[in-house]
């Protein structure tokens, strides 16, 4: 007995000193790791902002010696969100300006412009989302109230549609508008000799254009709002789809001086000036910023018919929507990308724009390839189409959100028939065997639930329609998570280091009040992210 004793207390001292340390231990938690199996787990260890292993807690426990100890309180852990398609850097500067959205009379905008004018006390005041057809007098205002307000401040506020502005005095004096003046696709509204500060169409550039650029003080604020936000979405890694060199200058700097923490991959936009750039810098990779591909813009949206179609749209006879260059241009394009290794990224929405992009993708990539290009939104595909994803190896990269949008009017533009080849997510999915899913905020809102919802749901909030949207095309859930999650790091060349809680990669993850992978279709929109973790730092906690 007694020797028994020993022996177990020696036991007991060799496994104590033998625990390897770790930084932190997460337990009691149902942990979805999205590994290649889908496979479960109660705990995970982190070290040095890497997971360094998952498993059962009691496991866990035992060989582990963590600083820190996390009871996890049997909530729900996946890996941290990564949107495929977004525009960080547009969103973040949109937090700058008034949101007007949804205001109902003059006077309600006004308050909304004092309100964000005794905040944001220096400078221009920017704002968007007027619509004088929500109030109840229907008319565009004056500016006459600005000015009393602001007499020394300049304020620019758009309309929804970003085709009209009102501008006060001071605005309209920097810019150097008078009564009187004339110009080609615009209108300087005036009324008995005077203007009213209502700007018109190219009028409106008259103004804006004077607006100066951001200082490095505003560019770090609008980032960091825009990052607060995410984070507070489980969102730890974005694409920001679309971005001049300069704007990928400003983000390397604020990550380096540690002002910004997001993990970013940037499609630099389809510029001369940012091939260049490419040229002369190379491809960037750091733990936080990967910047390899190109965004190339095939053709226009389907709202506002612009999206470039094979046949008429079914509510504009004669018209197909256009390209936004000639495919010589996006030839050429490819041709250099190609060249240069590096990733090409291109918008299409209509289904001829989706053609005209996957074969010419199809000339330079020449069958089966692990170069990854991608269409962004893939919206609306020719049954005779699809094929092309798959046998070139081109990656659809969707929105969820925009079924749930355009699904009130999409089948008035594309009549019945065409519209089955829409947001057709399962059928995308199906040519590759995965899908990244991305939001496209700020056109849609950054709600990763709203992705997730959209693309397993295929309803709007309020459960419209009853069975559905072309549920056919529905995701899985699984493949729904894999898509905000290890799909779109694929998708980014990122799937070593990120998109699943496994050994070796950065300790991204989410904690969520409920398991959105069992909650019922109709809570799924009011789960609620309770923590963020970067790098194994904590950088959002619901409060
Ligand atoms: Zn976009």
């Amino acid at each position: 007995m007694k020797n028994f004793l020993i022996a177990s207390i020696a036991l007991v001292l060799f496994s104590c000193a033998s625990k390897e340390k770790a930084d932190m231990l997460i337990y009691n938690a149902t942990i979805y790791t999205v590994d290649s199996a889908f496979s479960a787990a109660e705990a995970m260890v982190i070290k040095d902002g890497k997971i360094l292993a998952t498993g059962k807690t009691a496991d866990l426990q035992k060989e582990y010696e963590a600083a820190e100890k996390i009871d996890a309180l049997g909530k729900f852990i996946y890996p941290g969100f990564i949107d495929a398609h977004a525009h960080f850097v547009g969103y973040g500067m949109s937090l700058q300006r008034v949101d007007l959205t949804g205001t109902n009379s003059w006077e309600e905008v006004l308050e909304k412009v004092k309100a964000f004018a005794a905040i944001n006390k220096e400078g221009w005041i920017t704002g968007r989302g007027w619509d004088q057809n929500d109030w109840a007098v229907k008319e565009f205002p004056t500016n006459e109230k600005l000015n009393e307000l602001f007499p020394d401040r300049p304020v620019l506020i758009t309309r929804i549609d970003g085709h009209a502005a009102v501008a006060n005095q001071k605005a309209l004096d920097l810019a150097g508008v008078k009564a009187g003046d004339t110009l080609t696709g615009g209108e300087v509204e005036e009324m008995e000799g005077t203007l009213t500060g209502i700007l018109i169409d190219n009028a409106v550039d008259l103004v804006s254009s004077k607006i100066p650029d951001a200082t490095p003080e505003e560019y770090k604020k609008a980032l960091q709002a825009a990052e607060k936000n995410c984070f507070a979405m489980g969102l730890t890694t974005i694409d920001d789809c679309g971005l001049g060199y300069e704007a990928v200058d400003g983000i390397k700097k604020l990550q380096t001086s540690g002002d910004l923490k997001m993990r970013l991959y940037v499609m630099l936009s389809d510029e001369k000036k940012n091939y260049d750039y490419a040229e002369k810098n190379g491809m960037i990779k750091t733990d936080r910023l990967n910047v390899r591909s190109f965004k190339v813009y095939g053709d226009g949206a389907l709202g506002s018919r612009g999206a470039c179609l094979l046949q008429p749209y079914s509510d504009k006879p004669g018209h197909y929507g256009f390209l936004l260059s000639n495919p010589a241009h996006f030839d050429s394009v490819a041709n250099w990308i190609s060249q240069k290794g590096w990733q090409m990224c291109t918008h299409a929405i209509g289904d001829s724009g989706n053609r005209t992009m996957l074969n010419i993708y199809a000339k330079y990539l020449k069958g089966n390839n692990d170069l990854r290009w991608r269409i962004e939104h893939a919206q609306v595909v020719n049954q005779n189409d699809f094929n092309l994803f798959g046998t070139n190896s081109i990656v659809p990269s969707v929105q969820p959100t925009h079924a749930t949008s355009d699904m009130y009017w999409a089948g008035d533009r594309l009549g019945a028939e065409r519209v089955k080849g829409a947001y057709a997510y399962q059928q995308l999915l199906k040519q590759n065997g995965w899908l990244p899913l991305g939001t496209d905020f700020p056109v849609e809102d950054i709600s990763t639930f709203k992705t997730f919802y959209a693309a397993v749901v295929r309803k709007d909030a309020k459960g419209w329609p009853a069975d559905g949207y072309q549920m056919e095309n529905a995701l899985t859930r699984e493949q729904a998570l894999r898509g905000m999650t290890i799909w779109a790091a694929k998708s980014n060349f990122e799937e070593k280091e990120k998109g699943s809680l496994e050994k070796g990669k950065f300790a991204d993850f989410v904690i969520l009040d409920s398991d959105i992978m069992k909650e019922t279709p109709e809570k799924l929109l009011q789960i609620k992210v309770l923590k963020t973790f970067l790098g194994g730092e904590k950088v959002y906690e619901k409060k």
